[in-house]
């Protein structure tokens, strides 16, 4: 089925990236809450409707840790993608409250079994794995979303700037290479060490520039997960970050990994964990609201 703007019932804003506004909407057919996602483009009809024609793959093939597609269309030069509404938000409003490691260990593996689905199943790679675009809701399911689907899309967004958190891997930011899987795993590594730390490795209070932060990235050893960490979590980590994209493992070989394997999956409580992690966001985005407290770390 087709949807259109005037089915949805418009909620609160969920959040607002560099390309648009992502909004919680209701849609009254199907009495389904979604997520809708604007950006706005300067394209022609004939490109709109490339992108729509492009998204439709979506339709087709389904996947426990991808975040279910529900339709697409644009008004003007707006393009409205409808997607599946994540409760607990994303991975970087979450952390916060600390994340043990097996539960890392668990949204580690739903975020390889997605990239792996994109690949083997749609043959497209991602190419913005970061905390943003990993989405958890109070069931305890870790999604991914905002992959590059759409060819047309992603050359369209491609000419907007990068931000100040980069998770370009060192050799498309030193040699501009294309982007290759090679390049998803390392945004993958830098994602989990985030996501562990609670804090983006490369902090730009610590450089003074963009440049100095991309300098970094391609000129110095990677970061690493310090020793609190078990040797399987780390050794994960550093397989990641390695430096040579040729060196980073496959994600059949990832899915091998001890740090993946180690825990039973039945046994851990990642629900448990996303409804206190959502709980404490609630928490301190009431207060930010209320002008109490610290604002949240964006
Ligand atoms: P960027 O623009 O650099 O990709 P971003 O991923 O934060 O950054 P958006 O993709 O526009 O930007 O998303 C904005 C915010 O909306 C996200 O950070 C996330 O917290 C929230 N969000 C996005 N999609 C959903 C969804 N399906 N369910 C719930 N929250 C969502
Ligand atoms: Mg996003």
């Amino acid at each position: 089925f087709k949807i259109n703007m005037e089915e949805l019932k418009l909620l609160e804003e969920l959040g607002k990236g560099q390309y648009g506004t992502v909004q919680k909407v209701y849609h009254k057919p199907t009495n389904v809450t979604m997520a809708m996602k604007e950006t706005r483009l300067e394209l022609d009809q004939s490109k709109l409707n490339s992108i729509l024609m492009e998204l439709d793959v979506l339709h087709k093939s389904q996947s426990p840790y991808i975040v279910e597609f529900y339709g697409a269309f644009f008004i003007e030069t707006c393009v409205y993608y409808c997607m599946e509404y994540m409760d607990a938000g994303s991975l970087d409003k979450l952390y916060q409250i600390g994340v043990p490691e097996d539960v890392l260990s668990m949204i580690t593996l739903s975020m390889v079994r997605g990239l792996k689905f994109l690949k083997d199943e749609l043959s497209i790679i991602h190419r913005d794995v970061k905390p943003t675009n990993v989405l958890i809701n109070s069931q305890g399911q870790v999604k991914l979303c905002d992959f590059g689907v759409s060819g047309q899309l992603v050359q369209s967004l491609a000419k907007t700037h990068i931000g100040c958190q980069s998770y370009m891997a060192p050799e498309r930011i030193s040699q501009g290479q294309m982007y290759t899987v090679q390049s998803d795993v390392w945004s993958l590594g830098l994602s989990i060490l985030e996501t562990a730390e609670g804090s983006y490795p490369y902090p730009p209070e610590k450089y003074n520039s963009v440049f100095a932060q991309l300098s970094a990235i391609v000129g110095s050893p990677p970061p690493a997960l310090p020793d609190t960490y078990s040797e399987d979590a780390r050794a994960f980590v550093a397989l990641c970050l390695l430096k040579d994209a040729k060196d980073r493992p496959t994600y059949a070989a990832l899915l091998e990994h001890p740090f993946l394997t180690k825990y039973d999956e039945s046994e851990v409580d990642v629900k448990g964990w996303a409804v206190k992690a959502m709980e404490a966001r609630l928490v301190r985005e009431e207060e930010a609201k209320n002008g109490k407290g610290p604002a949240p770390p964006s």
